[in-house]
C-alpha cells in the first residue's frame, strides 16, 4: 500500500496540470484500490458548487459538467462537514442525490473523503463499487491519507490556473491571495520578472579534456568574468546601498577565488575532466553539503553557490548573453531570489520582490529592508514558471501575494499607496516636534537599525535614539567574524551618526534563524537551542571582543548602552555582567578612557517576564523583544507561513505578559522599553503607551505615522481603551477596539497597511 501511495504521489506530482493530475488520481486509485468508479469533485469559488473534474467508471459526459452545491447530496456532505462518509448503499441515504448523466445508480458502495488543505476543503474524493458493501478501514485509511498528501499538489495546481485568472472549472477568477511571508515592508503593483538560474549546474555530463593547461585557462578567464560582474553590480548599486552592506558582493568574489571553490575546480580539471565537469562537480558536492544541513544560514550559502557557479558555467558555455527586459514597474520573482539578482535589476525600475523559498532573515530581505522595496519571501505556493508579465500587487505588510487583481481590488491598493504616499509628505512637519500625547503624556520614539542606511533614514525621521542595533547584521554580510577593530569602526559608526542621543547595542543575536557561515550551527530545534546570550556566554572570546569594539567606539561620545538578548535566567544577566566588567577593566588598563555603559536586559522568553523584577534589579533598563515573545508565548514560528495567522501581538496572553512586565520594572524604577515591531503598529503603539512603557523603538519607516498617532489620543483615552481590551478574550476583538477607538479619534488612515496583526 504505502509503494502505491508513493507512486501515485510522484506522479501526481509530476502532472503538467491540475487536469492532468487529477486524471492519473482517479486511474491509479480505481487500479490501487480495485474498485469500479473513482472521481475527483473540486470545489469552484465562483460557483459556489463542487464540480465533478475527473472520473473513472462515471460516465464521460458528466465530467466537467455536472456540480454540487454545497451541502448538496453525498459529495455536498462529506465536504460540509470535511469527514469522511462510507455507505454500504449510498441510494438509500437520506443525502442521497441521482444525477442522470453519472450513471451512478448501479453504484452502491460510496466512500467519499474530503480533500482539506489548509483548513479549507478543496473537494471530495470519491470511489464507488457495484457491490452493497461498506469499505473496509484500509481502504478509507488508504484514501485519507492519500487525500492529505495529495491536496498540497491540488492546492498548486489550483494556483497555476488562478494566477491565469481560471477557476478548476475554466470559470474566471481574480485577487486569489498566495500568503508567505514579510520580508520588507510597504505595498507594491507591477509586472512579474521571473529570474532563474543562468544555466543548470544539473545538466553536466562528464567528460575528459585533452588538453588541461587550456581548459585551466578557460576556467579562469570565465572565474575572472564572472568576479568582474560581482565588482560591477556592486559600483552598480553603490549608490543604493552603504558600503558595508555591498560586502556580500565582495565575499561573492572571494568565494570564487583561486583559494576557494575555484582552486578546487582547477585540481580538478588536473585530473583531466573538461571544466564544466569539473565546475559542476564541485559546486553539486558543496551545494548537497549545505542544504543537507538543517541550518537556516547554510542552506542559504547552498544557494549562493549555486548562483554563482551558475554564472560561471554560464561563461563556459558560451552562450549569447541573456537579456532580461525588466518593465518599469519589475516585481521581480525568483525560486530563491539573491542579492545579486536583485542587484541586477537597473536602479529606479524595481517596485518589489518575491521569492518561493527563504525567510525574512534570507540575505536579500535584509537589503530589500534597507532599500525600501516591498517584499514577500517563502510564498511556496506560487506557480513559478508561468508568472512572467503577469500583474500582482505585493503586499510587504502583511506577506502576501495578490495575483490577478480585479479593477477593484487594484484601485483600492493604488489609492492605499497614494495615501500613505501623501499621508508619509504630510507628517513631514511632525519630525522635530516632541511625541506627546493629547494631554501632554510624553512618550520616547526610537529606532531599531542593523545597518548604517537605517541610520541615516532614522535621523531624518527625527529619531530620538537607537532602541536596538541588531549588531549581527553586519555579522551576517561577512564571510568571518569582523575582528574586534572592525568591530569599533562599525560601532563607532552608529554611535557618532546619533551621538548625543542613546545608541543601544544589542550583544550578538544569533542562533534561531540567524546563523553565520563562518559559525555553523547544526541544530533540530534552533528557535530553542542555542541561541543569543547562550552563544555568547559559551564563547567568552566572541562577547569580549565585542564588548570591547562597543566600549572603544564609545569613548568620548558615551552614549552607549548595552543591551543582552535572549535572557532565560538571572545567571546568565550575572556572568555576562562580569565579562563586561572584565572588558571594561581591561580597556582602563590600557589607559583607554572608556566609562561604563548602561546594561539592559531584554525580555523576549516566557520565563523572563515571571523574572522581571529580579531580571531588573541587575541592571539599568529592561526592553521587551516582542517578536520573540509572541513567538514563544504563543509557540508559533514567526517564519512559518503556515501558522502565520496564529501570530499575534494582540493575544490576550502577550499583552498580559506585556503589561505585567511593565509593572514589574515600574516597581523597581527601571526604565522599560519595547522593541518588536508591534510598537511600530499605530494601534498597538497607543495600548504600549497607556500600558507605561517609555520608550518604544521601531523600524524608522513607522515613526511618524506612530508619532501622529499618539499626538491626537489622550492618555486617558488610551487607558481606558487599555481596560476594555484587557477584558477581552480573543486577538481580533482587541484588533477592531483599538481600530474603533482610533476611527474616532480621526486618525484610523494612519492604520491601513501599517499593521502587525
Ligand atoms: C524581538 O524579538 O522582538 C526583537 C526585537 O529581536 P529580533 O527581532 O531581532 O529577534
Ligand atoms: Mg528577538
Amino acid at each position: 500500500m504505502l509503494d502505491q501511495l508513493r507512486v501515485i504521489v510522484q506522479r501526481v506530482n509530476a502532472a503538467k496540470n491540475l487536469q492532468s493530475a487529477l486524471n492519473i488520481i482517479v486511474r491509479r486509485v480505481r487500479e490501487a484500490l480495485n474498485t469500479q468508479v473513482c472521481s475527483v469533485y473540486l470545489y469552484d469559488t465562483d460557483i459556489n458548487s463542487h464540480v465533478l473534474m475527473a472520473s473513472e467508471g462515471l460516465k464521460a459526459q458528466a465530467v466537467g459538467h455536472v456540480s454540487l452545491e454545497i451541502g448538496e447530496g453525498l459529495v455536498g456532505l462529506v465536504a460540509k462537514h470535511a469527514e469522511p462518509i462510507n455507505l454500504q448503499d449510498a441510494s438509500t441515504h437520506p443525502s442521497y442525490h441521482y444525477i442522470e448523466e453519472t450513471g451512478e445508480e448501479v453504484f452502491h458502495a460510496f466512500l467519499g473523503v474530503p480533500i482539506i488543505h489548509h483548513r479549507s476543503v478543496l473537494g471530495v474524493l470519491v470511489v464507488q463499487h457495484e457491490e452493497r458493501r461498506a469499505f473496509d478501514e484500509g481502504e478509507e485509511a488508504f484514501l485519507i491519507t492519500l487525500s492529505a498528501q495529495l491536496a498540497g499538489v491540488i492546492a498548486h495546481a489550483e494556483a497555476t490556473g488562478a494566477i491565469q485568472g481560471l477557476s478548476p472549472s475554466g470559470h474566471k477568477v481574480s485577487d486569489t491571495v498566495f500568503p508567505g511571508i514579510s520580508g520588507s515592508s510597504g505595498v507594491s503593483i507591477g509586472r512579474i520578472v521571473v529570474v532563474f538560474p543562468p544555466a543548470d549546474l544539473s545538466q553536466i555530463p562528464e567528460r575528459q579534456t585533452k588538453d588541461i593547461e587550456k581548459e585551466i585557462e578557460f576556467f579562469n578567464n570565465c572565474l575572472n568574468a564572472v568576479q568582474e560582474d560581482m565588482r560591477e553590480l556592486n559600483a552598480q548599486i553603490a549608490d543604493q546601498i552603504a558600503e558595508e552592506e555591498r560586502q556580500l558582493f565582495d565575499v561573492y568574489v572571494s568565494m570564487l577565488d583561486d583559494d576557494a571553490l575555484g582552486n578546487e575546480v582547477v585540481e580538478r580539471i588536473k585530473m583531466g575532466s573538461w571544466a564544466q565537469g569539473a565546475l559542476a562537480y564541485v559546486a553539486n558536492e558543496h551545494i548537497r553539503n549545505f542544504e543537507m544541513m538543517s541550518d537556516n544560514y547554510l542552506r542559504e550559502r547552498a544557494v549562493d553557490i549555486r548562483d554563482l557557479c551558475s554564472r560561471v558555467l554560464f561563461y563556459l558555455q558560451q552562450k549569447e548573453p541573456i537579456t532580461t527586459e525588466y518593465s518599469e514597474d519589475t516585481i521581480l520573482v525568483s525560486e530563491e531570489l539573491t542579492p545579486v539578482m536583485l542587484a541586477e535589476v537597473p536602479k529606479n525600475k524595481l517596485n518589489g520582490l518575491i521569492s518561493v523559498k527563504g525567510s525574512g532573515n534570507s540575505h536579500v530581505a535584509i537589503l530589500a529592508r534597507t532599500m525600501g522595496i516591498p517584499t514577500v519571501m517563502g510564498a511556496v505556493d506560487l506557480p513559478l514558471n508561468k508568472l512572467d508579465g503577469k500583474q500582482v500587487i505585493v503586499d510587504g505588510y502583511k506577506g502576501e501575494v495578490i495575483g490577478n487583481p480585479s479593477d477593484i481590488v487594484l484601485t483600492r491598493y493604488r489609492n492605499t499607496i497614494k495615501e500613505q504616499d501623501e499621508l508619509i509628505a504630510g507628517l513631514e512637519d511632525l519630525k522635530d516636534v516632541p511625541c506627546v500625547s493629547a494631554d501632554d503624556h510624553r512618550v520616547h520614539l526610537w529606532v531599531n537599525t542593523g545597518l548604517m542606511s537605517d541610520v541615516t533614514k532614522s535621523l531624518d525621521q527625527g529619531a530620538e535614539g537607537i532602541g536596538l542595533f541588531r549588531t549581527e547584521v553586519p555579522f551576517l554580510l561577512s564571510e568571518r567574524f569582523p575582528s574586534e577593530q572592525e568591530q569599533t569602526e562599525i560601532y563607532r559608526e552608529q554611535l557618532e551618526a546619533f551621538a548625543p542621543k542613546l545608541v543601544t547595542m544589542r550583544t550578538l543575536d544569533i542562533g534561531g534563524d540567524k546563523d553565520l557561515s563562518y559559525f555553523p550551527i547544526d541544530e533540530e530545534n534552533p528557535f530553542l537551542g542555542w541561541r543569543g546570550i547562550r552563544v555568547t556566554l559559551d564563547h567568552p572570546e566572541i562577547f569580549m571582543a565585542q564588548v570591547r569594539a562597543m566600549l572603544r567606539a564609545s569613548i568620548g561620545l558615551e552614549n552607549l548602552q548595552i543591551m543582552l538578548p535572549m535572557i532565560s535566567n538571572v545567571n546568565e544577566v550575572n556572568s555576562a555582567l562580569q565579562l563586561i566588567k572584565r572588558a571594561y577593566r581591561e580597556l582602563l588598563q590600557e589607559h583607554l578612557n572608556v566609562k561604563f555603559p548602561p546594561i539592559g536586559v531584554m525580555i523576549e522568553l516566557p520565563a523572563a517576564v515571571y523574572q522581571t523584577r529580579a531580571l531588573a534589579r541587575l541592571v539599568d533598563f529592561i526592553s521587551v523583544g516582542s517578536n520573540d515573545l509572541t513567538q514563544y508565548l504563543l509557540a508559533v514560528d514567526r517564519n512559518n507561513p503556515r501558522v502565520a495567522n496564529l501570530y499575534s501581538a494582540f493575544h490576550p496572553a502577550v499583552l498580559n505578559a506585556l503589561y505585567h512586565v511593565v509593572s514589574e520594572a515600574q516597581q523597581e524604577e527601571k526604565p522599560v522599553s519595547i522593541c518588536g515591531e508591534m510598537a511600530g503598529d499605530p494601534g498597538a503603539a497607543v495600548l504600549l503607551m497607556a500600558m507605561g512603557f517609555d520608550t518604544l523603538s521601531m523600524n524608522s519607516a513607522a515613526l511618524l505615522k506612530v508619532k501622529s498617532v499618539i499626538r491626537s489620543v489622550s492618555l486617558e483615552a488610551a487607558q481606558d481603551l487599555l481596560d476594555q481590551v484587557m477584558q477581552m478574550e480573543d486577538a481580533q476583538m482587541i484588533r477592531s477596539a483599538v481600530d474603533l477607538t482610533l476611527y474616532n479619534a480621526g486618525v484610523d488612515r494612519l492604520l491601513r497597511s501599517s499593521r502587525t496583526n
